[in-house]
């Protein structure tokens, strides 16, 4: 019987190169897998997954592969891609969200128009309210669920247009108090209520909509928007920072679009 460096000693160099790259092209794929994926709720989970497959490939390609183990080979290819399919209904939720995320990439959104539409009616909203002063806060889901907020609040579920924003807002409607969240094309729910920020750094002359807007994002990754009934400033929170002074509309494009797809509101924020 050969001994186990015996076995070793006939493993050509070439051969080892090529076990080597497609490591290599394995540690990629999942590498970009999880660049994808980041940030999903079942990042953790992902994480061990890939771990055991890379451990699964190395284990596949040197020892069973390399020595002929054709028994050992037969069950893996047989049993993994039964595996397959619970892994996806598993991380259905994921998968769904790492394919928003690529339509939030600036190449990608090129292919999805209807999310731009949801862009232009906020933003129609928005203005439209600060001209009249009518207040509204307006929650924009990222990666992070806001479903925990949209409990004891009203269900809506109906596309994003502008006058169903106004409606919602319009003083007096029974939704108006609160705020609306929007999920990708849809207005999910209104009159939510959000953690009040209790940062020191916000000046007194913003009140408990303000603070309940960027409450929410010092918990979430979620963007705030922010329309005063006092004076009809628009503003937008992202992780703690809100804006100061009015947005006009040109700046309002600009530092939607970029938070969309993961911008920093910092460089918006003066000091
Ligand atoms: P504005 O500039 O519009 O006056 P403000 O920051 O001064 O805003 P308030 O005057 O206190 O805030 O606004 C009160 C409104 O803010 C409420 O009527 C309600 O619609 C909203 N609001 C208050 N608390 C919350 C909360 N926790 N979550 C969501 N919305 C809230
Ligand atoms: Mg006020």
């Amino acid at each position: 019987m050969k001994s186990f460096a015996g076995i070793f000693e006939n493993i050509n160099g070439l051969v080892v190169a090529k076990a080597c790259l497609e490591i290599f092209i394995i540690f990629l794929l999942i590498y970009l897998v999880l660049r994808v994926l980041q940030g999903t709720r079942g990042e953790g989970t992902l994480r061990a997954l890939a771990f055991i497959i890379v451990i699964a490939a190395i284990t596949f390609l040197f020892f069973v592969r390399k020595l002929n183990l054709y028994s050992v080979e037969w069950i893996l290819r047989e049993f993994i891609p039964v595996f397959i399919l619970p892994i996806i209904i598993l991380f259905q939720q994921e998968f769904r969200r790492a394919v928003v995320r690529l339509g939030h990439n600036s190449f990608f959104r090129l292919f999805f128009k209807q999310s731009a539409t949801v862009t232009t009616e906020i933003i129609k909203s928005i203005i439209s309210m600060s001209n009249n002063k009518i207040g509204g806060l307006i929650a924009i889901e990222r990666e992070s669920g806001l479903d925990s907020y949209t409990e004891g609040a009203v269900k809506i579920n109906a596309d994003v247009t502008s006058d169903l924003i106004k409606s919602i807002f319009w003083p007096n409607s029974p939704l108006h108090d609160g705020a609306i969240i929007i999920r990708e094309q849809k207005i999910v729910a209104a009159s939510c209520l959000f953690p009040l920020s209790e940062s020191s750094d916000i000046a007194q002359e913003y009140g408990t909509r303000h603070r309940a807007g960027i409450g929410l994002t010092e918990e979430t990754d979620a963007i705030s928007i922010i329309i005063s009934e006092e004076t009809g400033r628009i503003s937008i929170a992202n992780k703690g920072l809100q804006t100061n002074g009015h947005l006009e509309e040109k700046d309002l494009v600009n530092v939607l679009n970029d938070l969309m797809i993961g911008g920093n509101l910092k460089k918006y924020v003066k000091h």
